[in-house]
């Protein structure tokens, strides 16, 4: 199973990592061109900064790839990520993939707060009751679709969201060694 992680900027390497955690046999490979794609069975675009992934990917040619290519397979959306698979943007308006019905805001947690380490009760995934969550200058997500199911919310918002074959989360799952969140999305590459 050959899965890609969006290699444009960002804690790419993390992902990387993450996935080989979650499953030794996943053949992880970088994408940075349309040609990376090819025979890709799913896709993870990281954290980092969305601005500027989103100006890599109009620099690159990779904006409707991707965006045909999530049409097809799955892809997991981590913070930025997120960003960049919703359907709305807020704090500042920007484009986006438009893969996953959500409205996010950027930033949202404000300066005091934008960055913590927190643990997660009573989430979807199964398994040890709690699981840490790592958010870093995050979205929140403000509205989400009719097909999205919430496997984890924070605050009242939802954290973790599952679409079909797609995922998003407004935390950063790589930087935590448990491989759950990162199974979970090899579970639906592998379908
Ligand atoms: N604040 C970033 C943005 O709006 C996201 C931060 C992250 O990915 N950790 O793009």
């Amino acid at each position: 199973m050959r899965v890609g992680v969006l290699a444009l900027q960002g804690d790419f390497e993390a992902h990387a990592a993450a996935l080989r955690r979650a499953c030794a046999s996943a053949d992880v490979v970088e994408v940075r061109q349309v040609a990376h794609l090819e025979g890709l069975a799913g896709l993870v675009i990281p954290g980092g900064e969305s601005t500027t992934m989103l100006k890599l990917m109009e620099y690159y040619g990779l904006f409707e790839p991707l965006r045909e290519f999530g049409s097809r397979r799955p892809v997991f959306g981590t913070c930025a990520g997120a960003i960049l698979l919703a359907s709305e943007v807020l704090n500042p308006a920007q484009a986006s993939l438009g893969l996953v019905d959500l409205t996010v805001e950027r930033n949202a947690y404000g300066r005091q707060l934008d960055s913590r380490v927190v643990r997660i009760a009573g989430h979807e995934l199964g398994g040890e009751p709690e699981l840490e969550a790592v958010f870093i200058r995050a979205p929140i997500i403000r509205h989400i679709g009719e097909g999205c199911q919430v496997l984890a919310q924070y605050g009242g918002d939802p954290v973790l969201v599952e679409a079909g074959s797609h995922l998003v989360a407004t935390f950063h799952p790589e930087l935590s060694s448990d491989p759950r969140v990162h199974s979970l999305f090899l579970s639906k590459v592998t379908v």
